[in-house]
C-alpha cells in the first residue's frame, strides 16, 4: 500500500482514524505508532530517584511534577536557567560539548550536589541541552564513583535506560581514564 497524502484534509482524515493514546507525562494525545518516539522526548529514569534529560524536560513543570523532581543539575554551558526562580535546589555547571573540554574537573562538584539530593531523599533531574552527551557523562561518572560501577557497566546501564545517548568520544576516553584513577585510589583505602 502506498501512502499518498496530497492535501491537509487528507492528512487530517488519515490521522483521525489511527489509534491514539494519552501520554501520562505531558497529557498530550499521541498516535500509538509514535509513542516510542514520543517517549524519547521525555527524561529517562536511571535510578529510582535520578533522572536524565534535556533542557526542555527541565523547563516542563508537568514533567518535573510527574517525576517529583526537587533538585536540578544543569550541565549545559549554553542552557538557559532552569532553576524556576529558585523553586528547585539548583546547580549549573558550564560544561561545553567540545572535544578538548575537561569535563572531569566538574565531576566532584556534580557528585556532591547529586549526593545532597540522595541524602535528602529527593529526586534529581540532571540535564544538558539534549541529554545525549554531557549529562549522561556526569551520570556515568557518578555511578562509577559513588556506586562503584565499572566504566563499561555504567555506560551500558545508562544506555539501557536511555538508548538515544550519543556521548562524545573524548568524554568516553576521559571516563575510561577516570576508571583507572578510581581503581588506583581504591587500592589505598
Ligand atoms: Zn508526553
Amino acid at each position: 500500500m502506498t501512502l499518498n497524502i496530497d492535501s491537509d484534509e487528507d492528512e487530517e482524515e488519515f490521522f483521525k482514524n489511527k489509534p491514539k493514546t494519552k501520554c501520562k507525562i505531558c497529557n498530550k494525545e499521541i498516535l500509538l505508532i509514535s509513542l516510542d518516539f514520543h517517549n524519547k522526548s521525555h527524561s529517562s529514569q536511571i535510578l529510582p530517584w535520578l533522572f536524565l534529560g534535556s533542557e526542555q524536560n527541565a523547563l516542563d513543570i508537568n514533567e518535573l511534577n510527574y517525576n517529583n523532581i526537587s533538585y536540578i543539575l544543569n550541565c549545559g554551558f549554553e542552557c538557559e536557567d532552569t532553576s524556576h526562580n529558585n523553586k528547585y535546589s539548583y546547580l549549573k555547571l558550564d560544561i561545553k560539548d567540545l572535544a578538548d573540554f575537561d569535563i572531569k574537573k566538574y565531576f566532584n562538584e556534580a557528585h556532591n550536589f547529586i549526593n545532597k539530593a540522595k541524602l535528602n531523599s529527593k529526586n534529581i533531574l540532571i540535564h544538558c541541552f539534549a541529554g545525549l552527551s554531557r549529562s549522561p557523562s556526569i551520570v556515568i561518572s557518578y555511578l562509577m564513583k559513588e556506586l562503584k560501577y565499572s566504566y563499561i557497566n555504567a555506560l551500558n546501564f545508562v544506555k539501557e535506560k536511555r538508548p538515544q545517548i550519543k556521548i562524545n568520544i573524548d568524554f568516553l576516553i576521559i571516563l575510561k581514564k577516570y576508571e583507572n584513577e578510581l581503581n588506583e585510589e581504591r587500592k589505598f583505602i
